[in-house]
Protein backbone atom coordinates (compact mmCIF):
# COMPACT_ATOMS: atom_id res chain seq x y z
CA UNK A 1 0.00 0.00 0.00
CA UNK A 2 1.18 3.45 -0.61
CA UNK A 3 0.88 6.37 1.73
CA UNK A 4 -0.69 9.66 0.01
CA UNK A 5 -0.95 12.58 2.01
CA UNK A 6 -0.20 16.03 2.01
CA UNK A 7 3.71 14.80 2.03
CA UNK A 8 3.34 13.17 -1.36
CA UNK A 9 1.00 15.88 -2.56
CA UNK A 10 2.98 19.07 -3.43
CA UNK A 11 2.44 23.24 -3.24
CA UNK A 12 0.17 22.70 -0.60
CA UNK A 13 -2.90 21.52 -3.12
CA UNK A 14 -6.39 20.36 -1.70
CA UNK A 15 -7.09 16.94 -1.98
CA UNK A 16 -10.32 15.18 -2.40
CA UNK A 17 -11.25 11.82 -0.92
CA UNK A 18 -13.94 9.09 -2.01
CA UNK A 19 -13.89 5.99 0.14
CA UNK A 20 -15.70 2.88 -1.56
CA UNK A 21 -15.80 -0.52 -1.33
CA UNK A 22 -15.77 -1.12 -5.38
CA UNK A 23 -18.53 -2.53 -7.98
CA UNK A 24 -18.12 1.09 -9.06
CA UNK A 25 -21.53 2.60 -10.52
CA UNK A 26 -22.63 6.16 -11.31
CA UNK A 27 -23.67 6.95 -7.78
CA UNK A 28 -20.13 6.77 -6.90
CA UNK A 29 -18.73 8.33 -10.02
CA UNK A 30 -20.78 11.27 -9.09
CA UNK A 31 -18.49 11.71 -5.81
CA UNK A 32 -15.45 11.50 -7.98
CA UNK A 33 -16.51 13.99 -10.48
CA UNK A 34 -17.58 16.51 -7.88
CA UNK A 35 -14.21 16.08 -6.04
CA UNK A 36 -12.65 16.70 -9.35
CA UNK A 37 -13.97 19.63 -9.29
CA UNK A 38 -13.57 20.90 -5.89
CA UNK A 39 -9.98 19.86 -5.15
CA UNK A 40 -6.44 19.49 -7.17
CA UNK A 41 -5.80 16.11 -6.25
CA UNK A 42 -8.45 13.44 -5.69
CA UNK A 43 -7.89 10.08 -4.48
CA UNK A 44 -10.51 6.76 -4.23
CA UNK A 45 -9.73 3.87 -2.33
CA UNK A 46 -11.42 0.36 -2.94
CA UNK A 47 -11.63 -1.90 0.32
CA UNK A 48 -14.01 -4.40 1.49
CA UNK A 49 -14.11 -3.50 5.02
CA UNK A 50 -14.34 -7.16 7.02
CA UNK A 51 -14.89 -5.31 9.80
CA UNK A 52 -18.43 -3.63 8.84
CA UNK A 53 -19.65 -7.19 7.79
CA UNK A 54 -22.11 -8.24 10.57
CA UNK A 55 -23.06 -11.41 8.45
CA UNK A 56 -19.95 -13.26 6.90
CA UNK A 57 -22.31 -14.48 3.89
CA UNK A 58 -23.18 -10.74 2.87
CA UNK A 59 -19.10 -10.31 3.11
CA UNK A 60 -18.79 -13.34 1.07
CA UNK A 61 -21.51 -12.38 -1.63
CA UNK A 62 -20.29 -8.73 -2.24
CA UNK A 63 -19.72 -8.04 -5.83
CA UNK A 64 -16.31 -7.29 -6.46
CA UNK A 65 -14.37 -6.53 -10.07
CA UNK A 66 -11.34 -4.78 -9.68
CA UNK A 67 -10.45 -4.48 -13.56
CA UNK A 68 -13.43 -3.04 -14.36
CA UNK A 69 -13.34 -0.43 -11.32
CA UNK A 70 -10.35 0.96 -12.68
CA UNK A 71 -11.13 1.46 -16.22
CA UNK A 72 -14.01 3.28 -14.34
CA UNK A 73 -12.42 5.53 -12.60
CA UNK A 74 -10.12 6.36 -15.64
CA UNK A 75 -8.61 9.52 -15.82
CA UNK A 76 -10.94 10.80 -12.53
CA UNK A 77 -8.95 9.97 -10.20
CA UNK A 78 -5.33 10.60 -9.67
CA UNK A 79 -4.88 7.99 -6.75
CA UNK A 80 -6.36 4.42 -6.53
CA UNK A 81 -5.71 3.17 -2.80
CA UNK A 82 -6.68 -0.65 -2.25
CA UNK A 83 -5.22 -1.95 0.44
CA UNK A 84 -5.36 -5.72 1.61
CA UNK A 85 -7.01 -6.53 4.73
CA UNK A 86 -3.44 -7.25 6.05
CA UNK A 87 -2.35 -3.92 5.59
CA UNK A 88 -5.54 -2.67 7.22
CA UNK A 89 -5.56 -5.01 10.04
CA UNK A 90 -1.97 -6.53 10.89
CA UNK A 91 -1.94 -8.81 13.71
CA UNK A 92 -2.04 -7.38 17.02
CA UNK A 93 -4.02 -4.78 15.56
CA UNK A 94 -6.78 -3.30 18.66
CA UNK A 95 -8.73 0.28 18.07
CA UNK A 96 -11.67 0.78 17.21
CA UNK A 97 -13.86 3.48 17.19
CA UNK A 98 -17.33 3.47 19.11
CA UNK A 99 -20.52 5.62 17.31
CA UNK A 100 -22.38 6.17 20.81
CA UNK A 101 -26.17 6.70 20.49
CA UNK A 102 -26.25 4.84 16.64
CA UNK A 103 -24.76 1.65 17.76
CA UNK A 104 -28.45 0.53 18.31
CA UNK A 105 -30.33 3.22 16.29
CA UNK A 106 -31.66 2.24 12.92
CA UNK A 107 -29.19 0.32 10.86
CA UNK A 108 -27.05 -0.28 13.85
CA UNK A 109 -29.71 -1.84 15.78
CA UNK A 110 -30.28 -4.42 12.67
CA UNK A 111 -26.53 -4.21 11.47
CA UNK A 112 -24.27 -4.78 15.14
CA UNK A 113 -21.19 -4.13 14.66
CA UNK A 114 -21.16 -3.08 11.36
CA UNK A 115 -20.80 1.48 12.40
CA UNK A 116 -17.95 0.07 14.71
CA UNK A 117 -16.04 -1.20 11.67
CA UNK A 118 -16.91 1.36 9.23
CA UNK A 119 -16.06 4.46 11.44
CA UNK A 120 -12.31 2.80 12.29
CA UNK A 121 -12.06 2.24 8.62
CA UNK A 122 -12.50 5.71 7.56
CA UNK A 123 -10.75 7.00 10.15
CA UNK A 124 -7.77 5.32 9.07
CA UNK A 125 -8.61 5.84 5.65
CA UNK A 126 -8.21 9.96 6.63
CA UNK A 127 -5.56 8.92 8.56
CA UNK A 128 -3.61 7.78 5.78
CA UNK A 129 -5.01 10.09 2.88
CA UNK A 130 -4.86 13.21 5.02
CA UNK A 131 -7.76 14.90 2.84
CA UNK A 132 -8.91 18.55 2.79
CA UNK A 133 -12.48 17.09 2.01
CA UNK A 134 -13.95 13.20 1.70
CA UNK A 135 -16.63 13.01 -0.15
CA UNK A 136 -19.88 10.53 1.32
CA UNK A 137 -22.91 9.55 -0.42
CA UNK A 138 -26.19 10.90 1.48
CA UNK A 139 -27.99 7.90 0.58
CA UNK A 140 -26.27 6.04 3.36
CA UNK A 141 -27.42 9.17 5.65
CA UNK A 142 -26.33 7.67 8.76
CA UNK A 143 -23.04 6.64 7.93
CA UNK A 144 -22.60 10.57 6.82
CA UNK A 145 -23.68 11.68 10.12
CA UNK A 146 -21.81 9.40 12.13
CA UNK A 147 -18.70 10.10 9.91
CA UNK A 148 -19.34 14.28 10.63
CA UNK A 149 -19.44 13.76 14.15
CA UNK A 150 -16.31 11.80 14.58
CA UNK A 151 -13.91 14.17 12.47
CA UNK A 152 -15.61 16.65 14.66
CA UNK A 153 -15.12 14.33 17.99
CA UNK A 154 -11.45 13.98 16.91
CA UNK A 155 -10.37 17.06 15.85
CA UNK A 156 -9.23 15.13 12.11
CA UNK A 157 -9.36 18.23 9.70
CA UNK A 158 -11.20 17.08 6.88
CA UNK A 159 -14.40 18.28 5.81
CA UNK A 160 -17.33 15.87 4.89
CA UNK A 161 -19.25 16.60 2.02
CA UNK A 162 -22.76 15.03 1.84
CA UNK A 163 -23.59 14.21 -1.75
CA UNK A 164 -27.22 13.34 -3.43
CA UNK A 165 -28.22 9.98 -4.32
CA UNK A 166 -27.85 9.02 -7.55
CA UNK A 167 -30.59 7.24 -8.66
CA UNK A 168 -32.17 4.64 -11.95
CA UNK A 169 -34.73 6.73 -13.81
CA UNK A 170 -36.81 4.32 -12.08
CA UNK A 171 -36.43 6.04 -8.69
CA UNK A 172 -34.25 2.63 -7.65
CA UNK A 173 -31.23 4.36 -5.87
CA UNK A 174 -28.15 2.41 -7.16
CA UNK A 175 -26.12 0.49 -5.49
CA UNK A 176 -23.03 -2.18 -5.75
CA UNK A 177 -26.07 -4.28 -4.23
CA UNK A 178 -28.70 -4.13 -6.89
CA UNK A 179 -26.39 -6.59 -8.95
CA UNK A 180 -28.11 -9.36 -6.94
CA UNK A 181 -31.41 -8.15 -7.54
CA UNK A 182 -33.16 -10.61 -10.04
CA UNK A 183 -34.98 -8.31 -12.54
CA UNK A 184 -38.25 -8.89 -10.96
CA UNK A 185 -37.50 -7.81 -7.54
CA UNK A 186 -35.43 -4.96 -9.60
CA UNK A 187 -38.97 -3.96 -10.70
CA UNK A 188 -40.38 -4.48 -6.99
CA UNK A 189 -37.73 -2.47 -5.58
CA UNK A 190 -38.32 0.54 -7.65
CA UNK A 191 -41.17 0.83 -5.89
CA UNK A 192 -39.01 2.28 -2.54
CA UNK A 193 -38.57 5.17 -3.77
CA UNK A 194 -42.03 5.70 -5.13
CA UNK A 195 -43.46 5.09 -1.58
CA UNK A 196 -40.82 7.84 -0.49
CA UNK A 197 -41.78 10.02 -2.56
CA UNK A 198 -45.58 9.86 -2.24
CA UNK A 199 -44.98 10.07 1.76
CA UNK A 200 -42.89 13.52 0.98
CA UNK A 201 -45.76 14.42 -0.69
CA UNK A 202 -48.69 13.76 1.76
CA UNK A 203 -45.81 16.07 4.25
CA UNK A 204 -45.87 18.66 1.74
CA UNK A 205 -49.81 18.09 1.56
CA UNK A 206 -49.55 19.07 5.31
CA UNK A 207 -49.41 14.86 7.36
CA UNK A 208 -47.44 16.38 10.13
CA UNK A 209 -47.00 12.83 12.07
CA UNK A 210 -44.14 10.99 11.78
CA UNK A 211 -45.98 8.44 13.05
CA UNK A 212 -48.69 8.21 10.60
CA UNK A 213 -45.91 8.67 7.74
CA UNK A 214 -44.75 5.65 9.27
CA UNK A 215 -47.53 3.65 9.23
CA UNK A 216 -48.14 4.75 5.73
CA UNK A 217 -44.61 4.23 4.25
CA UNK A 218 -44.50 0.23 6.20
CA UNK A 219 -48.22 -0.72 4.21
CA UNK A 220 -47.13 0.04 0.96
CA UNK A 221 -43.39 -1.17 1.43
CA UNK A 222 -45.46 -4.56 2.59
CA UNK A 223 -47.58 -4.44 -0.10
CA UNK A 224 -44.50 -4.82 -2.34
CA UNK A 225 -43.98 -8.72 -3.01
CA UNK A 226 -41.04 -10.62 -1.67
CA UNK A 227 -40.00 -7.79 0.69
CA UNK A 228 -39.48 -7.49 4.06
CA UNK A 229 -39.62 -4.78 6.00
CA UNK A 230 -36.53 -3.99 8.82
CA UNK A 231 -37.42 -0.26 9.40
CA UNK A 232 -38.86 3.04 8.76
CA UNK A 233 -38.37 5.96 10.92
CA UNK A 234 -39.11 9.92 10.11
CA UNK A 235 -36.46 11.61 12.11
CA UNK A 236 -34.68 14.80 11.87
CA UNK A 237 -31.88 16.03 9.68
CA UNK A 238 -29.81 15.42 13.00
CA UNK A 239 -31.85 11.78 12.98
CA UNK A 240 -33.04 12.57 16.64
CA UNK A 241 -36.85 11.29 16.87
CA UNK A 242 -39.65 13.94 16.75
CA UNK A 243 -43.58 14.31 17.94
CA UNK A 244 -44.40 16.94 15.03
CA UNK A 245 -42.90 17.16 11.97
CA UNK A 246 -42.30 21.27 11.76
CA UNK A 247 -38.78 21.48 10.53
CA UNK A 248 -37.14 19.32 7.51
CA UNK A 249 -36.91 15.83 7.99
CA UNK A 250 -35.35 12.71 6.56
CA UNK A 251 -37.80 8.94 5.88
CA UNK A 252 -35.34 6.33 6.13
CA UNK A 253 -35.99 2.40 5.28
CA UNK A 254 -34.27 -0.79 5.24
CA UNK A 255 -36.06 -3.78 3.51
CA UNK A 256 -34.90 -6.72 1.65
CA UNK A 257 -35.95 -7.41 -1.69
CA UNK A 258 -35.95 -10.95 -2.42
CA UNK A 259 -32.36 -11.74 -0.83
CA UNK A 260 -30.98 -8.59 -1.15
CA UNK A 261 -30.79 -5.75 1.59
CA UNK A 262 -31.23 -2.52 0.68
CA UNK A 263 -31.58 1.08 1.67
CA UNK A 264 -32.90 4.29 0.91
CA UNK A 265 -34.03 7.54 2.26
CA UNK A 266 -35.70 10.89 1.10
CA UNK A 267 -35.17 14.47 2.39
CA UNK A 268 -38.73 16.72 3.17
CA UNK A 269 -37.69 19.99 3.63
CA UNK A 270 -40.13 21.86 5.49
CA UNK A 271 -42.08 24.36 4.18
CA UNK A 272 -43.98 26.84 5.85
CA UNK A 273 -47.55 27.46 3.49
CA UNK A 274 -47.94 23.76 3.66
CA UNK A 275 -51.71 22.82 2.14
CA UNK A 276 -54.12 21.17 5.28
CA UNK A 277 -54.37 17.15 4.16
CA UNK A 278 -57.34 15.90 4.36
CA UNK A 279 -57.55 12.50 6.09
CA UNK A 280 -60.67 10.98 4.02
CA UNK A 281 -60.49 7.92 6.69
CA UNK A 282 -60.95 10.48 9.26
CA UNK A 283 -64.28 11.43 7.79
CA UNK A 284 -67.35 9.80 8.81
P1 LIG B 1 -19.97 1.88 -0.93
O1 LIG B 1 -19.01 1.46 -1.99
O2 LIG B 1 -21.31 1.27 -1.06
O3 LIG B 1 -19.36 1.78 0.45
O4 LIG B 1 -20.20 3.43 -1.17
C1 LIG B 1 -19.14 4.35 -1.23
C2 LIG B 1 -19.71 5.74 -1.20
O5 LIG B 1 -20.59 5.93 -2.31
C3 LIG B 1 -20.54 6.01 0.06
O6 LIG B 1 -20.27 7.33 0.52
C4 LIG B 1 -21.95 5.87 -0.44
O7 LIG B 1 -22.89 6.62 0.32
C5 LIG B 1 -21.83 6.44 -1.85
N1 LIG B 1 -22.93 5.97 -2.68
C6 LIG B 1 -23.39 4.69 -2.80
N2 LIG B 1 -24.47 4.66 -3.61
C7 LIG B 1 -24.69 5.93 -4.02
C8 LIG B 1 -25.66 6.55 -4.88
N3 LIG B 1 -26.63 5.85 -5.47
N4 LIG B 1 -25.58 7.89 -5.06
C9 LIG B 1 -24.61 8.62 -4.47
N5 LIG B 1 -23.67 8.10 -3.66
C10 LIG B 1 -23.70 6.78 -3.42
Amino acid sequence: MIEIGKNHIKNNNTIGFIPTMGALHKGHLSLIQKARKENDVVIVSIFINPKQFDNKQDLKKYPHDIKRDKALIGAGADYLLTPTNNEMYPSGFQTSIGVGDHTHDLEGKYRPGHFEGMATVVCKLLSICKPTRAYLGLKDYQQYIIVSQMVKDLHINTKIVGCPTIRETSGLALSSRNMRLSAQDKDYAAHIYQTLFAASVRINNGEMHPQRVEEYVTNNLKKIPTTKVEYVATRSLSLKKMKKINQDIIILVALSVGSVRLIDNIIVPFQKNRRSLIHLDNIV
